[in-house]
Order: structure tokens, then C-alpha cells, then sequence
């Protein structure tokens, strides 16, 4: 497989502090990594130290193979754009003007490509609106905007979600689907919950302390926490009796509930359970297991 970024081992020491101790990591080319760990686990540390805002105190990382300690990983870095804590732009400026600025910051001879980077991330109507007066979504979107004008192939953001309302967080998910799948970009996205990037990450490192405890894709994920259906009746050993009849996987929780490991036909169930005298009560789909998969590797 080809990775787009390895890390190998790294330590990163604030004085006495170990901010990370260990970490080893590989994003593979074309996928979504979500880098999941608690508040401190060391997330912005390791970002920041791939950008090229910090060196590692030990260890070592490769970026399209190349090692961080080669002159050609400045070449390497022009590959990669990055939101790294909040979005860099300018709050007097309009989204246009903004994505100018960093066309010239960057040297690039015409600003052919602006109309369509603003399309892309959805700010093609703000007009000459000044990003200050944007919602928190909006800035996010042209922080990534600015981070995608030298047309990068592996995009690096750091809990680009934090703090945006339901709302904010599926624009900003669809459009990472859309770098994703439309522009073929590599995107390593960091995040506290595990839950939030099961909606778009193909692959996942679960750090912890500073070191990855556990590097698993999609779908190993998924068979790790199964969906299960989470059914509330009347009566919970009336319920298990149906279900045996039914043939299909159980586990009963309390008097009643029960998590249900199949797809199950409503009214062929309501009508078993009321000829045991058992009413359905609700029925929910159900994956809390994946928050319980993620304690059980880095604890509450
Ligand atoms: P968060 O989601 O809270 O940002 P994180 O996983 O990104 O968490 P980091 O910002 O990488 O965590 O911080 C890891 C640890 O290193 C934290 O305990 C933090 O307090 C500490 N730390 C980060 N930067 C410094 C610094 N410049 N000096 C001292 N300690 C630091």
C-alpha cells in the first residue's frame, strides 16, 4: 500500500512534559483518516509537527516518502494544505479576497481557480460580505478553501467541526466526501469523537497519551462494533422467546431491553410479541458501541 504519511515512533517533550510518546501512525493514499483521542491525547501536536510548525523531540515521519529530515520534504510540504486549530484568514476581507491574498502569498500567476475553489466549499454567493460577519461554519469552509489554493492532494485539518451546529458539521463532512471522492485527496481529519468520524474516515489511528493505541480501518471498525437494532418491550423473556422462534441473534439487557443483531420485520414482530402478551415499546437502531469500543481502548 501507499502511504502518503508515516510516522514512526515519535516523541515530542514541552520541557518535562511528553506530549507524545511513541506515536506511529500510516495514511494511506486516497483515504480519510480520522485521528480520534481525547482532549490532550496529542492530536495537535503531531499536526502540527507534519506541518512543519515544530520538530519532533525523537522519531521520525515520512510525507510521499520522503523523510522529515531531507531537504525535499519542503517540496513534500507544497503537496499538503492545513487547518490547523483555527482557519488563518482575514476577517476584513470577503471570501474572494481572501482566497486572492493567498494566490499571491503562494505566487500563483493568475487567480483562474478562485471562482471555482469558492464554489466548491459553497461560499460562491457571499459576495463582498466580510469574513468576519460569517457563521463559524462558513469560516471553517474558507479556512479550508485557503488551505486547497495550491491545489494540494493531502489535506490536513484539525477538529474541523469543533464547536459548529449540526448543520455546520454536514456541510463541512460532505465537502470533505467531496475532496475526497471528486479530487482524489488524501485528508487526515482530527477529532475527540470517534462517533462523528464514523460518518466519512475509511481508516482510523485511536491515540492515547500521546502514542496510537490502535490503527483499524472502516471496516474492521464496523465488524468491532456491530449495528444492532435496541428494542424496549413490555416484557423482556416473552421477547426472547419470539426472537428464538425468529431464528435471530439477541442480547437480552434488562426486563426490557434487548439488542437485536438483525434486520427485523415490524409487523411480523408486533404481532409474535402480542400473541405472547408483550407489547413493542420502541425500537431504535442502535451503535453506542462504537463510543464503548473507543473507552475500551483509551478509557472515560
Ligand atoms: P485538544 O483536542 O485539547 O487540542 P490534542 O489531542 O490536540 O487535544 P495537544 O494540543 O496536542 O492535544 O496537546 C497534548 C498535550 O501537550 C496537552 O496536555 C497540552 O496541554 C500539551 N501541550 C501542547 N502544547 C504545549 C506547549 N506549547 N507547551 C506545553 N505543553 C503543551
Amino acid at each position: 500500500m501507499e502511504y502518503v504519511l508515516t510516522a514512526n515512533n515519535l516523541y515530542k517533550d514541552y520541557g518535562r512534559f511528553h506530549a507524545l510518546t511513541g506515536l506511529s501512525l500510516s495514511v494511506p493514499k486516497g483515504s480519510i483518516y480520522g485521528l480520534v483521542g481525547k482532549n490532550g491525547a496529542g492530536k495537535t501536536t503531531l499536526i502540527r509537527i507534519i506541518c512543519g510548525l515544530q520538530s519532533p523531540t525523537h522519531g521520525d515521519y515520512t510525507l510521499y516518502g520522503v523523510d522529515c529530515r531531507d531537504r525535499r520534504i519542503t517540496k513534500s510540504r507544497r503537496r499538503m494544505g492545513a487547518v490547523v486549530e483555527t482557519p488563518s484568514i482575514y476577517l476584513d476581507m470577503s471570501a474572494r479576497e481572501n482566497l486572492m491574498q493567498q494566490y499571491r502569498i503562494l505566487g500563483m500567476p493568475s487567480f483562474e481557480g478562485v471562482d471555482s475553489l469558492l464554489k466548491l466549499v459553497g461560499l460562491e454567493d457571499t459576495g463582498k460580505k466580510k469574513a468576519r460577519n460569517f457563521s463559524l461554519g462558513m469560516r471553517q469552509r474558507l479556512g479550508i478553501a485557503i488551505a486547497l489554493c495550491g491545489e494540494p492532494d493531502f489535506l490536513v485539518l484539525d477538529e474541523p467541526t469543533n464547536g459548529l451546529d449540526p448543520q455546520g458539521i454536514v456541510e463541512i463532512r460532505e465537502l470533505i466526501l467531496r475532496l475526497n471522492r471528486e479530487k482524489n485527496i488524501t485528508v487526515l481529519i482530527s477529532s475527540h469523537i470517534l462517533a462523528e468520524l464514523s460518518k466519512l474516515a475509511t481508516h482510523y489511528g485511536i491515540i492515547d497519551g500521546g502514542r496510537t493505541v490502535k490503527e483499524i480501518s472502516a471496516e474492521e471498525l464496523e465488524a468491532a462494533c456491530r449495528k444492532c437494532q435496541r428494542l424496549q418491550v413490555s416484557n423482556a423473556p416473552a421477547l426472547a422467546r419470539v426472537l428464538d422462534g425468529m431464528g435471530v441473534e439477541y442480547k437480552i439487557l434488562s426486563d426490557t431491553e434487548a439488542d437485536v443483531y438483525a434486520r427485523l420485520n415490524v409487523t411480523a414482530l408486533t404481532n409474535a410479541l402480542s400473541a405472547e402478551g408483550c407489547e413493542l415499546i420502541s425500537l431504535m437502531e442502535h451503535d453506542e458501541s462504537l463510543e464503548s469500543y473507543f473507552i475500551s481502548l483509551v478509557g472515560k
